[in-house]
């Protein structure tokens, strides 16, 4: 331990993002990243912005990017809020909506940032388990807390909660906001933003980096009432006013604008979705009902540590954790048809 380290992060354990290699070429289906390129118009677009007005600091109100959002989503610009990457957001929501005091509650299984989030910003936290089908404890969620994150589709599980679901919530804990991250609500889900209008306390949480194929740009954003939009940007000026950079806000703003090859990837991946769950399946895999661009999946005879390092030797990322009630599952993302034959084709060599 450095002895010059504050006593605020002594005790903390980071987030631990999924393995990007730079040594040898693996089929990378372990971190959700879309496996088709980004919109042709965002990355005209960059180009076009990468030049002389760099020397110049970026709208930090997102204008532009903002209304491309407002206009897609039928909300006004002040609903919404631009950051880097939604988990700046969700790090952005903690600090502006949770109290010490009372307890964020969340589901056992989901996001692991979340955790991080609670004891970095030292608030307390309630992991409610999981029904025994993996699908969210909703009523445990329900009440006598500081406030709600649900991951709709929750991740890693891939299960999705529909409208009415989120409603209750909403309606359950009147008091606390209601955070619901859709990183993944392009795959097959519902959308809450059309609940904006009717809940105050309902802060929806999208990004460009699964369904529009731009990670590596690194932009989010939050949906909701004004009231919390202006709490977001109260802790955003407190302390970095410029985190979302030129390059960034007119690439997601042309990716959002093209609607046409957003639908296009989008529909493929569900599509190969489908036939992996197949080919899972056929291999007697057990599958979670998924609506994002990964499936859950547990195979009777072998374990989770000893598949995900049988495809890592035939070079193929997928992600697992030692967390006890999922110690036997891996997260696959879904990649293109081509990388998803190569699993099948991996799987049959040692199964
Ligand atoms: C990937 C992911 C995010 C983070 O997305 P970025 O916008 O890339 O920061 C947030 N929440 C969940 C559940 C995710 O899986």
């Amino acid at each position: 331990m450095n002895p010059y380290w504050s006593r605020r992060i002594r005790d903390i354990v980071p987030y631990t993002p999924g393995e990007q290699p730079k040594d040898r070429q693996f089929i990378k289906l372990n971190t959700n990243e879309c496996p088709y390129p980004p919109s042709p118009a965002a990355l005209a677009a960059i180009k076009q912005a990468a030049g002389d007005s760099l020397r110049l600091y970026p709208d930090p109100e997102c204008a532009d990017l903002r209304s491309a959002i407002a206009e897609r989503e039928r909300l006004s610009p002040d609903q919404v809020f631009c950051g880097n990457g939604s988990d700046e957001i969700l790090a952005f929501a903690f600090q502006a909506f949770f109290d010490p005091e009372r307890e964020v509650v969340f589901p056992r299984i989901t996001y692991s940032f979340y955790p991080v989030y609670t004891d970095f910003f030292g608030l307390k936290r309630r992991e409610v388990p999981m029904n025994p089908d993996f699908s969210d404890p909703v009523d445990l969620l329900c009440g006598n807390n500081g406030g709600v994150v649900l991951a709709n589709p929750n991740a890693p599980t891939g299960i999705a909660v529909g409208l009415d679901t989120v409603e209750k919530l909403l309606q359950a804990n009147p008091d606390v906001v209601v955070i619901v991250d859709e990183a993944y609500i392009d795959f097959g889900a519902d959308s809450a933003v059309e609940l904006i209008g009717r809940y105050p306390n309902l802060l929806v949480i999208q990004t460009t980096s699964k369904s529009r194929a731009l990670a590596g740009l690194r932009v989010g954003w939050a949906m909701g009432n004004p009231g919390l939009i202006d709490g977001l940007r109260c802790v955003r000026d407190s302390i970095n006013s410029y985190t979302v950079d030129r390059l960034a806000q007119v690439g997601a703003a042309a990716a959002i604008r093209d609607e046409g090859y957003f639908q296009s990837i989008r529909r493929r991946v569900m599509d190969t979705r489908a036939w992996t769950e197949r080919a899972l399946k056929e291999k007697g895999f057990t599958v979670l009902p998924s609506q994002a661009n990964f499936v859950f999946a547990r195979h009777p005879a072998r374990g989770g540590r000893e598949l995900l390092d049988g495809l890592r030797a035939r070079g193929i990322l997928v992600r697992w954790w030692p967390i006890p009630e999922i110690e036997h599952w891996l997260r696959i993302s879904i990649g293109t048809d081509e990388d998803m034959a190569a699993l099948a084709a991996a799987l049959d060599k040692f199964i």
